[in-house]
């Protein structure tokens, strides 16, 4: 007689996270393993019936065992077995299937949107995967003779040391200078050979010129962070925020802690923002570790070059692995991780605007914690989420470089007033371009220089209206609650003006006439095309030589796009980097003398706690970008609003004293740092249904227990209050700790009331409240 005990105990059983969208079972379903599937490791791919029709869905495997699993009453014999295994992809490390169970819970998203968006589809699909024929000699070949001709094959492989083998027929036949590989299949026909296959990835790279400087030897400060960061790399898990003014030279610092990791035999992780500042940081590593495996994981890869990377990155031996945000998820094997670096973890691209909405940098300490090893976040500008955590909360240490790296100058940061600069010129066109920053460039170019103009707006102008006061008609895009831009010709439009909605992507003619009262349109506002084009009349000479080029994500279609105008830049082939925030970051070139913000307010006045602290950011970071030569640099910051407070501090490059000013107005104001904040975004096509289930939502979520140690905000719409079509209700949620946030996400969640999906939204630790 079988009883449910020993059929339990006789089978392997597993809790597999399927990769549906439903937000349920974020601990997994339990399976059975039937012997004939083999042993099915944590981590595997599988497929498990689900549902009543036992429709085969995927899923990963995040607890294998035996009858232990069989807890809450489940009777084995109702159990359903798993389908099938997928053994060509290697099984996620633990540390990876742990980081995807925390961001379910910790996010708010459901399991299987996350686990799906941890391997690149390249990785599931197999894309890249080649099959190469691989030949050895036959254990006991005919007897008779060889062709001599194709003897010599046979003696070649006879010649290979024993790790060569079997050799790789398309290797052989050079190796043998044979025309076709005839031959070889010949000798397999005939029984000499025995085939067989390896499956590979191997992926077309450009690869890229890498620049060879001296190793400078590190500065006092530099050492200092060094040594400190250093002694606690055997120590398990511990939290560093390294704190260095732009050019102070925070890359050696991650350099030489990497290099010590590294020599220890383990593997380290560095993730930049989006792919803008891969190419450098990568540059700078394969210079300094030449014969180390590199990984490189960014979206600006082809399908082959990220699988391929992928298997790179899972390798035991000691590897770098750099990229943007979604390579926090790279499979180092568990163990085999050393060191986490986030460079420039301010940036706002390391959180993800879809579900799961992780941030980078926080799912990189996590990684770390779970890793049990030190994370550096490097900053010139911290979040003041990292700098609470190193100052106030005593979460992380603080090192701190003060200095330019030697051989940098500082720059000098001049406000310059727009009311004033802009009734200076003698013609009543409107410029961009003041007198001051016009000088500033001039002198720039006639000395060889280069520079840097920022504009964060891309398109020609953004407001399209009658100049009809009492009309007012202004031109808006017919699915969102937003302007529309105007985009200057694209083949499409055949020179015509286009507007495009940067919210949804809609695009529409600009019309000529105001529809309301048949007024000629007016355009006005800012955008990176009309820079461009007031630039190329001030500077026709430049122009002419394709030495001003625009970097924004309308000209920079790929990766490669921006490898390219990067490389162009750093020849000095192009005098003038226009650009959004894209070209802010991390950039390091000597000849650049002059860094222009056409508008330094651009942020500053949006309708978010963060505007000040973007604003700081972005020009801080941007006014960074020169004086990393001899030329100690001039950075010129336009600006209708001379005393903002942020733009002050950012001129002064005082970052201390503004990050003291802000935190105690966030904690005035009860705003992260000082408070944990969720927002829930209810979205619906009908405004009465949006707003009805939002109501409903608040007071639900309002009745919970653990609502007594948070605030839930009533509902409001969010400040674009329609995005295609959809109509947005936003209710906050503040808490005085992460926790007490956690806690009631998770009631809300189990209770029902929190399902996120198509129409709720669930964003933890936002970034962006629009
Ligand atoms: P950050 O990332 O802090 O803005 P970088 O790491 O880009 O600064 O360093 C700026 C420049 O200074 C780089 O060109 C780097 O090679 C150089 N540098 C860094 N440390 C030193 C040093 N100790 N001596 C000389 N040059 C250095
Ligand atoms: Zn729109
Ligand atoms: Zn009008």
């Amino acid at each position: 007689m079988t009883t449910e005990a020993t059929v339990a105990a006789e089978c392997e059983y597993v809790r597999v996270a399927v990769e549906r969208g439903i937000d349920r079972y974020p601990d997994g379903l339990v399976y059975r393993v039937d012997s004939a599937l083999g042993a099915v490791a944590l981590g595997s791919h599988v497929q498990v019936p689900l549902g009543r029709g036992n429709s085969p869905t995927d899923g990963v495997v995040v607890v294998s065992g035996g009858g232990e699993l069989l807890d809450r009453g489940l009777d084995p014999r109702k159990v359903k077995g798993v389908l099938t295994v997928d053994r060509s992809q290697r099984p996620l490390p633990e540390t990876v299937v742990r980081l995807a169970q925390w961001i379910a819970a910790y996010y708010c998203a459901p399991i299987g949107v996350t686990l799906a968006s941890i391997t690149p589809s390249a990785v599931r699909k197999g894309i890249g995967h080649t099959k190469q024929l691989m030949v050895d000699l036959a254990a006991e070949p005919p007897p008779g003779k060889v062709h001599p001709k194709r003897a010599r094959i046979l003696e070649a492989i006879a010649a290979l040391p024993s790790t060569q083998r079997p050799a790789e027929a398309a290797q052989l036949q050079e190796q043998c200078g044979l025309a076709t590989r005839a031959p070889i299949v010949a000798l397999v026909r005939s029984g000499h050979l025995v085939a067989t296959h390896r499956s590979v990835v191997r992926a077309k790279w450009a690869s890229e010129a890498i620049p060879e400087g001296p190793t400078p030897t590190p500065t006092r400060e530099q050492s200092a962070a060094i040594e400190s960061i250093g002694a606690r790399l055997d120590g398990g898990f511990s939290q560093h925020l390294l704190f260095g003014v732009t050019g102070s030279g925070k890359t050696e610092v991650y350099l030489r802690l990497a290099e010590r990791v590294l020599n220890a035999g383990k593997s380290v992780l560095v993730l930049v923002p989006e792919i803008a500042l891969t190419p450098q940081t990568c540059g700078r590593l394969s210079a300094r570790f030449p014969s180390l495996a590199m990984a490189i994981l960014h979206s600006g890869l082809t399908q082959a070059q990220r699988h391929e990377q992928w298997l790179v990155a899972g390798e035991s031996a000691p590897t770098i692995v750099i990229g943007a945000r979604s390579a926090v998820f790279a499979p180092i094997p568990d163990g085999r991780l050393g060191l986490v670096i986030v460079d420039e973890e301010h940036d706002h691209s390391y959180k993800q605007d879809q579900a799961p909405r992780y941030h980078g940098r926080d799912v990189a300490i996590r990684r770390a914690q779970l890793a049990g090893c030190p994370i550096v976040l490097g900053s010139a500008t911290p979040s003041l989420e990292s700098w609470w955590n190193a100052t106030v909360r005593g979460a992380s240490t603080l090192h701190t470089l003060t200095q330019r790296a030697p051989g940098l100058r500082t720059p000098r940061v001049e406000i310059v007033d727009f009311r004033v600069e802009s009734r200076l010129r003698p013609d009543r066109r409107v410029h961009l371009i003041g007198p001051t920053m016009e000088g500033a460039l001039r002198r720039a170019f006639d000395d060889g220089g280069q520079a840097i103009v920022l504009l964060n707006r891309r398109g020609y102008a953004n407001w399209i209206a009658c100049p009809d006061q009492g009309c007012a008609w202004m031109m808006r895009c017919d699915h969102c609650e937003a302007g529309m831009v105007v985009h200057l010709g694209t083949e499409l439009t055949h020179g015509m003006r286009t507007t495009r909605c940067h919210h949804c992507g809609a695009s529409q003619k600009v019309p000529l006439r105001c529809p309301r009262c048949a007024k000629a349109v007016s355009i006005f506002g800012l955008g990176t095309q009309r820079v461009e084009e007031e630039l190329e009349r001030l500077f026709p000479d430049i122009a002419a030589s394709s030495g001003i080029v625009r970097v924004d994500s309308d000209t920079m279609g790929s990766a490669a796009d921006f490898h390219a105008a990067l490389g162009g830049f750093g020849r000095g082939e192009t005098r003038l980097l226009l650009g959004t925030q894209m070209i802010a970051k991390g950039l390091d070139f000597p000849n650049v003398r002059v860094v222009g913000v056409i508008s330094a307010d651009t942020a500053l006045n949006l309708p978010d706690f963060r505007a000040s602290e973007r604003t700081f950011q972005l020009v801080s970071q941007v006014s960074g970008r020169c004086g990393r030569g001899d030329n100690p640099g001039r950075a010129i910051l336009q600006t209708f609003q001379p005393d903002a407070p942020a733009i002050v501090a950012a001129a002064a490059q005082d970052y201390a004293n503004f990050a003291r000013e802000e935190v105690a107005a966030r904690t005035r104001y009860g705003l992260p740092p000082a408070t944990r904040l969720a927002r829930i975004v209810v979205r619906h096509a009908v405004r009465e249904e949006a707003e009805a289930i939002a109501a409903t939502l608040r007071e639900s979520l309002a009745a919970l227990d653990a609502a007594r140690d948070a605030e839930v905000k009533e509902p409001a719409p969010c400040p674009i209050a329609r995005i295609a079509d959809r109509w947005r209700i936003q209710i906050e949620v503040i808490a005085p700790t992460a926790p007490a946030l956690q806690k009631l996400i998770a009631q809300g969640r189990n209770a029902g009331i929190i399902v996120p999906g198509e129409i709720v939204a669930v964003d933890v630790d936002p970034v962006a409240l629009l």
